[in-house]
């Protein structure tokens, strides 16, 4: 049997008729970009993640590039992040001439909120949370922590639309939510797209300038903007996808707790839930201390699996300058060493998903 790690078109299948009508609506709109579909979904996004505003962007980078500039952070800036996190979660920082300061994570592949005190210093404005893998990072701890220092809270939710903690959105705890829409995501368009939710006015105001060259007037440039402006086929197609996020979520829900009761291997473990958090699975990340072999081995068997990620960003060719040494974050390095992500999509058959249980036990 073959299985890919991700497999886009079946979601697509399971609501083509929707898709396709919405595409077709915009096709014979005659309006292209910026208009009442990312208005419909925007209005709509918001109240998903319970916040007052959303404002639909080019991509997730964007927003967190966005974000980071609206709220003034810049050079001399320090803003504290995870180590363990896509390269696009520190791009978000660096973009903006801020300096980002690496914390470690804990059992959670989050960052480890009992160590984010320890990382601040009289330049950090801000600490960006990564709910990675789909699973709500310690939100009560780090908002606390944030809230004793006077830092505002970024929150990379690329991988986390619909995660929640203790009931709360993620996207809903910090000053500023930011989306990442990219096919592969949970909340997924048919190309790049991106937002940014938040409660505050001002701060949307700002983002929504700032995506369409810095006018609120067209050709009466307030500020110096960037083009990030999400288009209607994507915003209409959001909308569709948006309607079934939550059986989407659920499938995935599903399919990760029939691996955390059938994969059995003391070679193997298996993705750990914080008490109060919940996880929509993006990815189901294992570890294993020979994973190599076992990504070789599952390889072999015809299944494919991703590492996410194998170069933390404090090791990254890009960011030679800011001088990390390896063995500086030893947390980050050995999940570098040890994690793989095993195939888990909508639409993954039982049978996909039993054999893929059934090789990893015999590995
Ligand atoms: C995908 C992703 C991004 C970037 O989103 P794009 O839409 O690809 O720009 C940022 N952060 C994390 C954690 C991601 O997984």
């Amino acid at each position: 049997m073959q299985i890919k790690s991700n497999v886009l078109d079946r979601q697509f299948f399971m609501y083509q008729k929707e898709y396709e009508a919405a595409a077709l609506r915009v096709l014979r709109s005659g309006w292209y970009v910026l208009g009442n579909e990312v208005k419909q979904f925007e209005e709509e996004f918001a109240r998903y993640t319970g916040r007052k505003y959303c404002v639909g962007l080019n991509s997730g980078l964007d927003a967190l590039i966005m974000s980071v500039r609206a709220l003034g952070i810049g050079s001399g800036d320090e803003v504290i992040v995870q180590a363990n996190t896509y390269i696009a979660t520190v791009l978000g920082i660096t973009e903006n001439g801020a300096t980002p300061v690496f914390v470690e994570p804990d059992d959670f592949f989050n960052i480890d909120a009992d160590k984010i005190e320890a990382a601040i210093t009289e330049r950090t404005k801000a600490i960006m949370v990564v709910h990675l893998y789909g699973q709500a990072g310690n939100m009560k701890r780090i908002v606390d922590v944030a809230k004793k220092h006077g830092l505002m809270i970024i929150e990379d939710c690329a991988q986390s639309h619909g995660a929640c903690f203790d009931g709360k959105m993620t996207g809903a705890f910090g000053i500023s939510g930011c989306f990442s829409f990219y096919p592969t995501k949970n909340l997924g368009a048919f190309g790049d797209a991106g937002a940014v939710v938040t409660d505050d006015e001002e701060f949307a105001c700002n983002i929504r300038m700032m995506r369409n060259y810095g006018s609120k007037i067209r050709y009466y440039n307030e500020i110096e903007g960037l083009n990030s402006r999400l288009d209607e086929i994507q915003a209409a197609l959001l909308r569709v996808k948006l309607s079934h996020i939550d059986e989407l979520n659920d499938e995935r829900r599903k399919l990760a707790l029939k691996y955390d009761t059938e994969i059995k291997n003391d070679k193997i473990k298996l993705p750990q839930i914080r008490e109060k958090a919940d996880s929509i699975y993006h990815q189901y990340v294992i570890r294993c201390k020979d994973r190599k072999q076992l990504q070789a081995f599952l390889s072999e068997k015809g299944i494919q699996t991703e590492i996410h990620y194998p170069v933390p960003p404090h090791r990254a060719e890009c960011y030679k300058r800011l001088g990390h040494k390896k063995g500086e974050f030893p947390i980050t390095e050995m999940y570098a060493d040890e994690v793989l992500s095993i195939p888990i999509y909508n639409g993954m058959t039982s049978e996909e998903q039993q054999y893929v249980i059934d090789k990893i036990n015999e590995f």
